[in-house]
């Protein structure tokens, strides 16, 4: 049977709406959704090659080691520990002082992270664990706080549409972000006068847009626009 069934694009914070396309449960095709107000139909490469995801053929599913031959997933599982205990032991500065350190991806689950804590903390003996969830946003966080006194993205996606002058400030959206850039483009296009402001201390895809003021320098710290979840 076929179905067509609405989502979220799970990659960014941009949020875009998908509609997957399944047939007798399996899916078949992902498309955006026209109706979502995030993207309009729109997706990035992506979330325009999300159905390809599904098809656990090519994932990796248990542990497994180049070339080391045809072995039971228990000895894979077993070989895999080894390796990696050997190779904490011997990066560790100072093994079982507590002084070792996991820097782990904002893109896991909750039950992901419960097993990445227990990892540091139960087996590696370690306390200095945190994740790229907490560490990518706070000097987003921080500035958010001093300039506009909360801590979140203020404006909606509609507001970009209806903006006089748009700052973006150390994010290169073209690539990031390409369909917040893509709503960018079409308010620039609806109203000329639109004003682009860009400062970043790089020259990127951002500043192909006939951008109105350009500034270039030094930037002392990083400064993410939004909760993207892409880092
Ligand atoms: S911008 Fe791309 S990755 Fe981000 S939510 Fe939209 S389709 Fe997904």
């Amino acid at each position: 049977m076929k179905r067509e069934v609405k989502s979220t694009c799970c990659y960014c914070g941009v949020g875009c709406g998908v509609l997957i396309a399944t047939e007798n449960g399996a899916i078949t095709g992902v498309r955006g959704d026209p109706d979502h107000p995030a993207n309009r139909g729109r997706l990035c490469s992506k979330g325009a090659t999300l159905a390809q995801t599904g098809d656990l053929t090519y994932r990796l599913q248990h542990p497994e080691r180049r070339r080391q031959g045809r072995q039971s997933r228990a000895a894979r599982l077993e070989r895999g520990a080894r390796r990696s205990g050997r190779t904490f032991r011997r990066d560790d500065p100072r093994p079982r002082s507590g002084l070792g350190r996991l820097y782990i991806s904002g893109q896991l689950m909750t039950e992901d992270y419960y097993v990445f804590n227990k990892l540091a903390k139960g087996l590696i003996g370690t306390n200095n664990v945190d994740t790229n969830s907490r560490l990518c946003m706070s000097s987003a966080v921080a500035g958010y706080k001093q300039t506009l006194g909360a801590d979140a993205p203020p404006c909606s996606y509609e507001d970009i549409l209806h903006a006089q002058v748009i700052f973006i400030a150390g994010a290169n959206p073209a690539v990031a972000h390409p369909i917040i850039f893509r709503s960018i483009e079409d308010a620039r296009a609806a109203n000329p006068d639109l004003k682009i402001i860009v400062a970043d201390p790089r020259r990127s895809e951002a500043q192909k847009l006939p951008i109105s003021i350009w500034r270039s320098g030094r930037v002392p710290t990083s400064l993410c626009s939004t909760a993207c979840s892409t880092c």
